[in-house]
């Protein structure tokens, strides 16, 4: 198949965009955090504080995580596979595409891997009794799942 050209370039110019947002959040974070050192008097103002930090963390994790997924569909429009479904093979409407550039599975795929990630966190804060049964059930192949165990991971932090 042939290289996707356009649309690496329309990936990477957002991939450009998305990590100049997440620099930008830093530094937000880094201004958050520096003011309620210095003053820990009003204890409603550290709450507000941590609140909003904690906003511009997971915002950050979120577009960290795009990045991750923009790379990937780049990597798959130089093969001239972007668009087309990693899991069931069928192609990804283009309006999807145009809201989420960076997915790389149709929206019914995409529905079934959110269930599994969300079964499997139930199951992670649930540590007492752990069981590995639903890695068994096979719905999903392994990169897809490794990819997702990348992320969860990050949320740990
Ligand atoms: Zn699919």
């Amino acid at each position: 198949m042939r290289k996707q050209t356009k649309q690496m370039e329309r990936l990477e110019q957002i991939r450009q965009h998305t990590l100049q947002d997440i620099e930008r959040l830093k530094e937000e974070l880094q201004a958050e955090i520096e003011p309620a050192s210095a003053t820990d008097d009003d204890s409603a103002d550290v709450a507000a504080d941590i609140y909003e930090r904690g906003k511009i963390i997971s915002l950050i994790k979120s577009l960290e995580t795009k990045t991750h997924s923009l790379e990937h569909a780049i990597e798959l429009a130089a093969k001239g596979m972007y668009g087309i479904c990693e899991m069931c093979g069928v192609r990804i409407p283009p309006e999807r595409l145009e809201i989420m550039p960076e997915t790389t599975v149709c929206v019914n795929c995409a529905g079934k891997l959110e269930e599994g990630i969300r079964r499997r966190q139930i199951q992670m804060s649930d540590q007492d009794d752990y069981e590995d049964h639903l890695s068994e059930e096979g719905e999903y192949d392994e990169e897809d799942y490794e990819d997702e165990d990348e992320d969860l991971e990050d949320e740990d932090l």
